[in-house]
């Protein structure tokens, strides 16, 4: 079994710096886990902690079920791929390979054969006798794979792996990845500060922020019911507009409103609200950009959902169209049809889809629906 569970870990750096706090987790066997978040907060040194290169300062790290805590790396069943694959430049794909399996005396035949095995599973069995500097930096990245691959450990660890690719081989290495995970059957976990590269890869995701997790789940609850601010605001790409409002009733009816323009919700979203105390209250709502629509067809049925907006840049990116807007003071950032007619310097109306409004808590910035 190749389950990895962290029960309240912490890091905690000499010199007061505290990188990880109070971080559980449970990963399944055979789970392709990505851990996302900015810069410094706490991804690089969680994956450390499970490789056994950093110490716990305090919880407990199981591998399968052995407590691993005192166990060095090298008997944990793990291996490593980091962003810097250094291969030796000497020495052949082949020796490149087997390198790590001539040190722990393994008998030739099985090396040749782990090697084998590993180059035909990343396509790379003509390149064997080749040395690196005759590789291109993709060819290069799956022989540090292929090191990884003929341990056949228990759980791979990889640390950005893709970021010293250029942009277009990223795209290609991360369809790889998940067919590898796939093909190979073992539990991938994986760091990265890319939110696409997450949501393309992992099947389950961890956002992390200073050092504590913000919210585990699949890619898509994570896209469609972010826990919080942050993780809206980090998942998907052009991020989520934000808009300070606040909550008022009508009628009976609940409207979120901001300057001039009054948003009804939809009667599920605003019995949850109401339950909850918000009628009255400052709010920041949340709308993904292909949640604001320009087309006559949604216009025509938003019911107290429409704006104006007066279109500031218009980025066509052939599949979709940006649309740089401003509404009442604010920018946002539609996503519309290729097609829409809206030019920079044109006044628009958009509607809302208040179906995929999100109201967050201005104080704890959690989500209220
Ligand atoms: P990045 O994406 O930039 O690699 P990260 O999310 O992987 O960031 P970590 O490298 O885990 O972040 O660092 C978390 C925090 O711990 C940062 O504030 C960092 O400065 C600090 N830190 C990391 N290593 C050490 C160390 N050896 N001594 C002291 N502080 C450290």
């Amino acid at each position: 079994m190749a389950s990895v569970r962290l029960k309240g870990v912490y890091k905690r750096y000499p010199g007061g710096v505290t990188a990880v706090s109070d971080f559980n987790l449970d990963i399944e066997d055979k789970e392709f886990i990505v851990l996302v978040g900015p810069s410094g907060c706490g991804k690089t040194t969680t994956l450390r902690m499970i490789a056994g290169l950093e110490e716990v300062t305090e919880g407990e790290i199981y591998i399968g079920d052995k407590l691993v805590n005192d166990v060095p790396p090298k008997d944990r069943d793990i291996a490593m791929v980091f962003q810097n694959y250094a291969l030796y430049p000497h020495m052949t794909v082949f020796e490149n390979m087997a390198f790590g399996l001539k040190l722990r005396k393994f008998p030739k035949d099985e090396i040749k054969r782990r090697v084998h095995e590993a180059a035909k599973i990343l396509g790379i069995e003509h390149l064997l006798d080749r040395k690196p500097k005759a590789l291109s930096g993709g060819q290069r990245q799956r022989v540090a794979l292929g090191r990884a691959i003929v341990r056949e450990p228990k759980v791979f660890l990889m640390d950005e792996p893709l970021s010293n690719l250029d942009a277009k081989l990223r795209v290609q290495m991360r369809a790889e990845l998940s067919k590898l995970h796939k093909r190979l059957g073992t539990t991938f976990i994986y760091v990265t500060h890319d939110q696409t590269e997450a949501m393309t890869m992992g099947t389950r995701i961890v956002v992390m922020k200073d050092g504590f997790i913000q919210q585990v789940d699949t890619p898509q609850v994570l896209y469609e019911q972010p826990a919080n601010l942050f993780v809206a605001g980090f998942i998907g790409s052009p991020q989520m507009n934000f808009i300070e409002a606040r909550v008022e009733q009508k009628d009976k009816n609940l409207y979120v409103v901001f300057g001039n323009n009054a948003i009804k919700l939809p009667e599920g979203k605003a019995k949850k609200v109401e339950e909850l105390g918000y009628v009255g209250k400052e709010v920041i709502m949340g709308i993904r950009p292909e949640d604001l629509h320009d087309e006559e067809i949604f216009l025509q049925t938003a019911q107290d959902a429409v704006v104006d907006a007066d279109v500031d840049v218009v980025e066509m990116l052939g599949s979709e169209t940006l649309l740089y807007v401003v509404v009442d003071g604010l920018n946002l950032i539609a996503r519309v049809d290729p097609r829409s007619k809206a030019k920079s310097g044109d006044r628009i109306k958009l509607a809302f889809d208040v179906n995929r409004i999100h109201l967050f808590d201005k104080e704890t910035e959690k989500a209220i629906v």
